[in-house]
C-alpha cells in the first residue's frame, strides 16, 4: 500500500495545503480516497484519475467531506474519465442522506448516488476496547483491502479506522477524535498511525473537551499500540506543529513526522 497525503490541513483549506484528503493505492491496483475535504479533488487531478477511486470517510464535518458533491459529478459526466464502474463508499451510516443533501438541486431533495456508488456503513465494537486483531471487529471488503473500524470521540458519528493491504501492510487513521482507548487498541502493532494533532503545546488547558487530539495524545497512542511509524495531521493553519511534533516524541520514541502535501507514505517499507 502507499499512501499520498493530498490535504492535511485541520479544520480548513490554507493556501498551500488541501483540507483532509489521502490517496490509499492498494496492492491490487485499487484506489482508496479516504476523505475529501476543500481542496482535495484538484489534488487529485494532480495524483490520480477521479473516475476510479472509492471513497472512505471516517465522518462527515465539512473539512472531510465537502469536495464529494464535485466528485460524483466528475464520475458521473467526465467525458473521458467517467466512472466504468460502481465503486465502494464506506462511511458513517448519516452518508447517504448528508451527502445527498449536499449534493440535491433543491433544500427537499436527497441525490441518490447508487449509479456510481454502493453505500456501506461501517461497522465499529460498541463495547472494549479491544486489541487488535479480535472478532469484535467487522471486516469491511474494498478488492483485496480489509477495512476495520473502532468508535471515535467528536461531535458526530465518526470512526477510527484500520486498513490492511493484501500486502500485509497496514495502516491506522485516527480521522477526528478526542482521546479514547479505542485509538491505541484498534492501532495495535500497524506499520502507520496517522494521526490528528490538533493542538500542540500552546493550546494546553484552552482546548474544548471530546473534539481533538494533542501531538502528546498521539504520542501515547502509538507508544501504546507499539506502531512502526507515526505520521502527525489535521494541524490547522494556526497550529502548533513544532509543539505538536515536540509533544508526540515526548511519549513516542519511533519515527514522527508531520504530513505535508503531496508527502508519500509506504506503510511496511
Ligand atoms: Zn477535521
Ligand atoms: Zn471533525
Amino acid at each position: 500500500m502507499e499512501m499520498t497525503i493530498l490535504g492535511c490541513s485541520g479544520s480548513l483549506a490554507s493556501p498551500d495545503n488541501a483540507a483532509s484528503g489521502y490517496l490509499l493505492r492498494m496492492s491490487d491496483g485499487q484506489r482508496i480516497l479516504v476523505d475529501i475535504g476543500p481542496g482535495v479533488l484538484a489534488r487529485l487531478q494532480v495524483h490520480d484519475r477521479p473516475g476510479d477511486v472509492h471513497m472512505v470517510f471516517s465522518h462527515l464535518h465539512p473539512d472531510h467531506c465537502l469536495d464529494f458533491p464535485s466528485l460524483a459529478v466528475w464520475q458521473r459526466y467526465h467525458p473521458t474519465d467517467a466512472a466504468t464502474r460502481r465503486h465502494t463508499l464506506l462511511g458513517p451510516s448519516i452518508a447517504p442522506v448528508h451527502l445527498g443533501r449536499a449534493s440535491a438541486d433543491r433544500l427537499e431533495d436527497v441525490d441518490d448516488f447508487s449509479d456510481i456508488f454502493d453505500m456501506v456503513t461501517w461497522s465499529a465494537p460498541t463495547e472494549g476496547p479491544v486489541a487488535f486483531p479480535d472478532p469484535a471487529y467487522t471486516e469491511h471488503r474494498i478488492g483485496d483491502a480489509r477495512l476495520y473500524a473502532a468508535p471515535a470521540v467528536h461531535p458526530t458519528e465518526s470512526y477510527l479506522m484500520r486498513i490492511e493491504d493484501a500486502d500485509g501492510s497496514s495502516l491506522v487513521y485516527s480521522g477526528d477524535t478526542a482521546a479514547t482507548p479505542h485509538l491505541a487498541a484498534v492501532a495495535t502493532g500497524a506499520d502507520v498511525l496517522l494521526c490528528e494533532a490538533t493542538w500542540g503545546e500552546r493550546d494546553n488547558g484552552n482546548n474544548p473537551p471530546q473534539m481533538h487530539l494533542s501531538g502528546e495524545e498521539a504520542g501515547q497512542a502509538a507508544a501504546e499500540a507499539g506502531v512502526g511509524r507515526l505520521v502527525l495531521t489535521h494541524i490547522p493553519p494556526w497550529g502548533d506543529v513544532e509543539g505538536a511534533l515536540r509533544g508526540a516524541r515526548r511519549f513516542y520514541d519511533g519515527p514522527v513526522e508531520v504530513a505535508v502535501p503531496d508527502m508519500v507514505v509506504t506503510p511496511g517499507l
